[in-house]
């Protein structure tokens, strides 16, 4: 198990500046009001495609070798990730390949086209995707680039921490979401790096959050993965994770477990008093500071992860008729 270090995520800074926005970050007066200090919000769900996954992904295709480049990249995801290795893909000049189930809905494979991948429909589950994957990179020598326990991923998300670093020197906190951990653990090398007393704070659901299992046990561990408003923290961490486990164990401060509820409350606050579309994993940072999870101790940064909610979901959680609205706790 390996920790990135610094220079790599300079160096990721200066190979995807050309692709990536430099998103803005700007003070919420009313969760400055909520937390007693400065609440400052990172604005990275209007990154192009909607997350900071096209930091990564654009990363990961620049770090190939030319050869590889050509051959092309290939993912089993349909999600943020898939979409951003597709744009990063078609920006960077490299074929990519998104292979999906059966069951995956026509709009998302009509999604994953419309940015210039080929989609390869295949099997009925994401297993079956990932063996199609896996079949690729034997046949045609492509490359399967993970989401999130990949050294160039790691470090073009790290690339994120250096932003808010720029925008909040003395930030006392970070809230970030966490899932696989690729964002954190890049993010909190840079910060602690910038700041060692900028604490950082790790955020999930207790629906299946397979890092902090993983921390409490010490190791890898399988967890169910259960249906989330945080859809985009969902799955495990790798039982033969790399890098991301031992990162976040030894650089995070925190991580907090938000019920479904309270993370309805973040989308809904976001949209009513912030005029933001948020998905349910760009909110859990406004959520845990609602809910009084997070108490800052000072001026605090938020990761607005990602926006990419449907439109049917987030008007049913915005009128309270979503289940997840009267859902207070994982169990019963
Ligand atoms: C992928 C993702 C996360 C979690 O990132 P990890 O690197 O897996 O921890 C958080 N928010 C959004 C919107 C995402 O797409």
């Amino acid at each position: 198990m390996t920790h990135i270090d610094f220079t790599a995520i300079l160096e990721a800074r200066r190979a995807i500046a050309p692709y990536v926005l430099r998103t803005p970050a700007y003070r919420s007066a009313a969760l400055s009001e909520v937390a007693g200090h400065d609440v400052m919000l990172k604005a990275e769900h209007r990154q192009t495609t909607g997350s900071f996954k096209l930091r990564g992904a654009t990363n990961a295709i620049l770090s190939l070798d030319p050869d590889a480049r050509q051959r092309g990249v290939c993912a089993a995801s349909t999600g943020n990730h898939g979409r951003a290795l597709a744009h990063a893909a078609r920006m960077t000049g490299a074929r990519a390949v998104v292979c999906m189930s059966r069951l995956v809905p026509p709009n998302k494979v009509e999604a994953i086209e419309a940015l210039g991948a080929e989609a390869r429909i295949v099997g009925m589950s994401q297993d079956d995707a990932q063996c199609e994957v896996d079949a690729l990179c034997a046949a045609e020598a492509m490359t399967d680039i993970p989401p999130f326990d990949h050294a160039a991923i790691i470090a073009g998300q790290g690339t994120l921490g250096i932003e808010i670093m720029e925008d909040l020197p003395r930030a006392e906190a970070v809230l970030v979401p966490l899932s696989g951990g690729g964002l954190i653990a890049g993010m909190a090398r840079a910060i602690k790096t910038l700041n060692p007393s900028t604490r950082v704070i790790g955020i999930s659901m207790e629906r299946g959050a397979a890092m902090a299992a993983a921390l409490s046990a010490g190791r890898p561990v399988d967890v169910e993965e259960v249906e989330t408003l945080a859809d985009s923290l969902g799955g495990g961490i790798g039982l033969s994770n790399r890098h991301t486990f031992a990162m976040v164990r030894d650089l995070v401060d925190e991580v907090v477990l938000l019920t479904e509820a309270e993370i309805a409350a973040g989308i809904a606050h976001a949209y009513r008093v912030e005029r933001e579309i948020l998905e349910g994993a760009g909110a859990v940072g406004i959520a845990a500071l609602l809910c009084g999870k997070v108490r800052p101790r000072g001026p605090v940064a938020l990761v607005l992860s990602g926006g990419n909610i449907d439109m049917a979901s987030h008007l049913d959680i915005l009128t309270g008729r979503h289940p997840a609205c009267r859902m207070e706790h994982a169990h019963g």
